[in-house]
């Protein structure tokens, strides 16, 4: 697995906001948060509610009802293997 670069282009990409278990309570919590961050440099970024795969689990998501990590281009362009990345560091086998 490559290591995977923390971009603004690659966040885009990522489907999380999309997905049934990022809640819309954690998205109300978030949205201000992550678009103020995401005004910085991504690479410099300690901790972002989004692209778990590439930064640490969520601190908010804590209850799978899907995981759309499989249908992601980053997943693909990465060779990742694991899901449920806003659950675990790392993922989920
Ligand atoms: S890591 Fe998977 S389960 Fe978690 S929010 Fe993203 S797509 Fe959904
Ligand atoms: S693989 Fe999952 S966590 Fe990573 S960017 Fe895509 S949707 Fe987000």
């Amino acid at each position: 697995m490559r290591k995977i670069e923390k971009s603004k282009e690659n966040v885009q990409k990522c489907l999380c906001l999309q997905c049934p278990s990022y809640s819309q309570i954690c998205q109300i919590k978030n949205t201000v948060g992550t678009s103020y961050k995401l005004m910085t440099e991504v690479d410099k970024i300690k901790h972002l509610e989004l692209m778990f795969c590439a930064f640490e689990k969520s601190r908010c998501i804590v209850e799978s009802k899907g995981c759309l990590c499989k249908q992601c281009e980053i997943y693909q362009k990465y060779h990742l293997q694991h899901q449920d990345y806003c659950l675990k560091t790392g993922g989920t086998n």
